[in-house]
């Protein structure tokens, strides 16, 4: 089905097991990629998966967003791998936290020994995924535009392309300014483990989120069509069509060079989810 999660999960996985984690907790929205890979990887290694959700999660500063969800793709498809679901009221993030920890902590105390997930699988083995993913092109772009959220993805190609001519930018699916200091811990984090440098500074554009996160934008929508009638790709609405959204912007305004590179991230479920 798509998604970026995957190539994370193979590292992430790797240590799970290698530890004895026999159950991992997380969080996210309904109809996060990211819990329904988790799930799938869960069920394959023998690993319980457990996830506090809502449907549509925001963040406190930049208020509720409007609009609702139905029919939700990923969630459909997490249910079928085995994930158990914790489902809440739409809240802020911060309430989901909470309950992922008392969730960690009622399973360890059931004697289920069990660890959290950082959201997104963003912890340094996220990160070392896009690094050793960057190996796989075989061309140099001047640009390389990708959807950004918890920020694994982002910050491994940034690692991998730091001190080249290549330059990576980031297209927002939140609209938290404060994202990009989440993305220099993380590259703290996986700059300790590897004994390599850290990144303080990211170039992540904020303009496309439209409404909020989750929630499609008329931007987003048209990019969608764009791609499908002229190269027949489709874009989910929650982080590509609004990244390929940016990706045409930075073109029109002549930044993204010669030659750029569109990373598509999948998330293909989203696209059956139903927005009103
Ligand atoms: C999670 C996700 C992203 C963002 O990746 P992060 O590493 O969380 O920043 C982009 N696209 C899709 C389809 C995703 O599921």
């Amino acid at each position: 089905m798509g998604g970026n999660k995957g190539r994370k999960l193979e590292f992430l996985v790797a240590d799970w097991l290698s530890r004895g984690v026999r159950a991992v907790v997380t969080c996210g929205a309904s109809d996060s990629n990211f819990i329904r890979q988790l799930a799938v990887v869960g069920r394959m290694v023998g690993i319980e998966v457990h996830a506090a959700v809502m449907d549509l999660p925001f963040d406190s500063a930049a208020g509720r967003p409007k609009g609702h969800s139905t029919y939700r793709g990923n969630e459909v498809l997490s249910i079928q791998a085995g994930a158990k679901l914790y489902k809440e009221a739409d809240g802020d993030w911060e309430d989901m936290y909470e309950s992922m920890e008392q969730i960690s902590r009622d399973l360890n105390n059931e004697g289920v020994f069990a660890e959290v997930v950082p959201v997104g699988g963003s912890s340094p083995q996220g990160v070392h995924a896009f690094v050793q993913a960057s190996k796989e092109l075989n061309e140099t772009f001047d640009t390389i535009v990708v959807a950004s959220s918890s920020g694994s993805t982002h910050v491994g190609l940034a690692t991998a392309f730091h001190g080249t001519a290549t330059r990576v930018i980031g297209i927002s699916a939140d609209p938290e300014p404060t994202l990009v200091e989440d993305f220099a811990v993380l590259s703290q984090a996986y700059g300790e483990r590897t004994g390599g440098l850290a990144l303080t500074k990211f170039d992540l554009d904020l303009r496309f989120v439209g409404p909020g996160y989750g929630v499609p934008s008329e931007g987003g929508r048209r990019a969608q069509q764009k791609l499908l009638e002229s190269e027949g790709i489709y874009l989910d609405p929650v982080y590509t069509a609004k990244a390929f959204d940016g990706f045409m912007n930075l073109a029109a305004e002549g930044v993204l060079g010669s030659k750029a590179l569109f990373w598509h991230t999948g998330g293909m479920p989203s696209i059956f989810t139903e927005f009103a």
